[in-house]
């Protein structure tokens, strides 16, 4: 099945210039977003993990399904003021000003191997502050999962740690 081809693509969104990938084309779509998730439920195979992290919110999308198949924990990432318990913060750079997401404290236990799942990968701010917050509860991060990978923004470089693996590319 190609997966791509159910990418819908529009020019201009969320502002002029940006080449929006649209998954909500693909999700609809049953039988591709059973595809994708039995995709990434290949790619784990073999792998040892305790939890699935998503961060918000198409992350919740992936993750959720993922978490099922798996019969592991799901835990969210979430931009700040969403979570109610005690959370951690971490605040990452953007082109203009800054933008930062929250993880409840007691999420991960120290030790817990986790596994990050999200829509698609671009400068990698996300995923490595979603990295980050793992990390400062003493996680370890075992995988990261994307639907789509924006080549050209090689977000990649950030995330050369980690075993990283996507099923779209552009
Ligand atoms: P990054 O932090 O890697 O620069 O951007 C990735 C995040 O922005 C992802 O969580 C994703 O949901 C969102 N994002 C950025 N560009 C697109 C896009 O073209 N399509 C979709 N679906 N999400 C995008």
């Amino acid at each position: 099945m190609n997966l791509k081809d159910k990418i819908r693509v529009i020019e201009n969104f969320p502002q002029e210039g940006i080449s929006f990938k649209d998954i909500t084309t693909l999700l609809k779509d049953g039988e591709s977003f059973r595809y994708t998730i039995d995709k990434f439920v290949e790619e784990l195979d073999g792998k040892e993990f305790d939890l699935i992290v998503g961060p918000e919110s198409r992350g919740f999308i992936i993750g959720t399904p993922l978490s099922y198949a798996t019969k592991k924990g799901f835990v969210p990432v979430r931009k700040p003021g969403k979570l109610p318990g005690e959370t951690v913060k971490y605040e990452y750079d953007l082109e203009y000003g800054s933008d930062s997401l929250e993880i409840h404290k007691d999420a991960i236990q120290k030790g817990q191997k986790v596994v990050i799942a999200d829509d698609l990968l671009a400068t990698g701010g996300t995923l490595l502050s979603t990295i980050k917050l793992i990390e400062e509860l003493g996680g370890e991060v075992v995988g990261v999962l994307c639907l789509i990978e924006l080549c050209h923004l090689n977000g990649r470089k950030h995330l050369s740690d980690y075993d990283v693996k996507s099923l779209i590319q552009y």
